[in-house]
C-alpha cells in the first residue's frame, strides 16, 4: 500500500525574486487525501500550479508514476483542477458543462451522453442537467464543478480552496460529500485550505506550510497530538504553551520537569534534553482539567472567562504568576466543577501523560 504517484523533487519558486517554495520534496500517495494546509501566502496556490502546470518551476521536478511531467503542458497532464470560483461557462446548461472536457477529446456521443451522467449522479445533480449555472445555489454549481473535473476521469484531482466561497453549514456538508466521493473514486486528491479543522476532518495526511516550506508532514492525529514545531502546534488548533524547566533525567524513559511550580515527571521527548534545559509544554484546552479550589492537585487560578458551547465549556483561567490557561471541558452539569463562576478560585491541572514537549526555538 502507500504507493507513491506524485513526487516533487526540489522544487523552487520565485516570483519577483521572492523565493515562494526553496527546494521543497513531497512524495504524493496514489487514491489519498493529501491537505495544503498554512496561512494565506505560504505557497500553497503556488504548489498546486505547478503541479497543474500552470506555473513552471525555477528548479526541481514533477514525476506522475515515473513519468517526468515537469515540461508537460497543462491540458496534457492526467490531472484536473476544482478553482474556489467555479469557473463555469454561464451560457451553457450543466450537461454541457460537464461534457465540454470531453466533447473537446471528440469522445463519441453515447460515451459523453452515459459518463456525464454518471459524474452528474455522483454529486447528485441529474435533474439539474437542463439547468444554467445561475439557476443553481452555491453548492450546487461547486458540485457541477467537481462533476466537470471527474468525468475526464483524471488520476489526481487538484481542489483550490473550493468550499470557501460556501456558507458554513454547506460547507460541512460539502467537506462530507467530498471525502466520501474521494473514497468512492479513488482518485487522490490534493486539497488546499487555510481552514485547519477542515483539514483535519477531511484528510489522510497534511502538509503543513509555512514561507514556502515544509513543517510537518503526517496523518491528522500527528500533525494535532505530536506537532513537530511550534508553528504547527499554534496554526493546528489552540494549544496551552507553558514553560518548563528540565530538572533531570528520572529514568531511562522519563524526564523531570519544573512547569508551572510543580514538579512533573513527563515521557522523554525525541530531542536532546540536558539539565536546567528550557522548553515548552503544550497542553490543549481539552486536556486541562479545571478543579475545586479544596482539590490538592494542579496549580491555584481563577476563572475570567466561561463559554458555553454547547458540548463542551470553554474557559479561561489566570493563574497566580499571571499564566493564562484555556480549559475546554465536555459539559457535564452533575460535576460541581461546573457551577464555578467568573472570579472564583479553582485549581488547574492536566490529564497525565497528554502534554507534548517542545524545545526552545531561536527567532
Ligand atoms: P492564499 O491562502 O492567500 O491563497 P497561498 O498560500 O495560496 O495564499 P500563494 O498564492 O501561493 O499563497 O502565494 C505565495 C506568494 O507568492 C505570495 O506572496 C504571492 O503574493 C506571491 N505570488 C503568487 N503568484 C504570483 C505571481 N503570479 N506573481 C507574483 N507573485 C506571486
Amino acid at each position: 500500500m502507500n504507493q507513491t504517484l506524485l513526487s516533487l523533487r526540489a522544487l523552487s519558486k520565485q516570483f519577483d525574486g521572492k523565493s515562494v517554495l526553496d527546494s521543497l520534496d513531497l512524495d504524493i500517495y496514489d487514491g489519498e487525501f493529501l491537505t495544503l494546509l498554512g496561512p494565506s501566502g505560504c505557497g500553497k496556490t503556488t504548489l498546486l500550479r505547478l503541479m497543474a502546470g500552470f506555473e513552471h518551476p525555477d528548479k526541481g521536478s514533477i514525476t506522475l508514476a515515473g513519468d517526468d511531467l515537469t515540461n508537460t503542458a497543462p491540458e496534457h497532464r492526467p490531472l484536473n483542477t476544482v478553482f474556489q470560483n467555479y469557473a463555469l461557462f454561464p451560457h451553457m446548461s450543466v450537461f454541457d458543462n460537464v461534457a465540454y472536457g470531453l466533447k473537446m477529446e471528440k469522445r463519441p456521443k453515447e460515451e459523453i451522453r452515459q459518463r456525464v451522467d454518471e459524474a452528474l449522479a455522483m454529486v447528485q445533480l441529474e435533474e439539474y442537467a437542463g439547468r444554467k449555472p445561475h439557476q443553481l445555489s452555491g453548492g450546487q454549481q461547486q458540485r457541477v464543478a467537481i462533476a466537470r473535473a471527474v468525468v475526464k476521469r483524471p488520476k489526481v484531482l487538484l481542489l483550490d480552496e473550493p468550499l470557501s466561497a460556501l456558507d458554513y453549514k454547506l460547507r460541512r456538508t460539502m467537506q462530507v460529500e467530498l471525502k466520501r466521493l474521494q473514497r468512492e473514486l479513488g482518485i487522490t486528491f490534493i486539497f488546499v485550505t487555510h481552514d485547519q479543522e477542515e483539514a483535519l476532518s477531511m484528510s489522510d495526511r497534511v502538509v503543513v506550510l509555512k514561507e514556502g516550506v515544509i513543517q510537518q508532514l503526517g496523518t491528522p492525529r500527528e500533525v494535532y497530538e505530536r506537532p513537530a514545531n511550534l508553528f504547527t502546534a499554534r496554526f493546528v488548533g489552540e494549544t496551552n504553551f507553558f514553560p518548563g524547566r528540565v530538572d533531570g533525567a528520572d529514568g531511562e524513559d522519563t524526564i523531570s520537569v519544573n512547569v508551572l511550580g510543580l514538579k512533573r515527571s513527563f515521557r522523554k521527548p525525541d530531542f536532546q534534553v540536558a539539565e536546567g534545559q528550557e522548553l515548552h509544554v503544550l497542553l490543549r484546552p481539552e486536556d486541562i482539567r479545571v478543579l475545586a479550589p479544596e482539590s490538592t492537585d494542579g496549580v491555584p487560578g481563577k476563572v475570567v472567562e466561561r463559554n458555553y458551547k454547547g458540548s463542551t465549556l470553554d474557559s479561561v483561567i489566570h493563574l497566580e504568576d499571571g499564566t493564562e490557561v484555556l480549559a475546554s471541558e465536555f459539559f457535564d452539569e452533575d460535576d460541581p466543577a461546573f457551577d464555578y463562576r467568573l472570579g472564583e478560585p479553582v485549581r488547574v491541572s492536566w490529564v497525565d501523560g497528554w502534554e507534548w514537549l517542545l524545545p526552545q526555538e531561536n527567532g
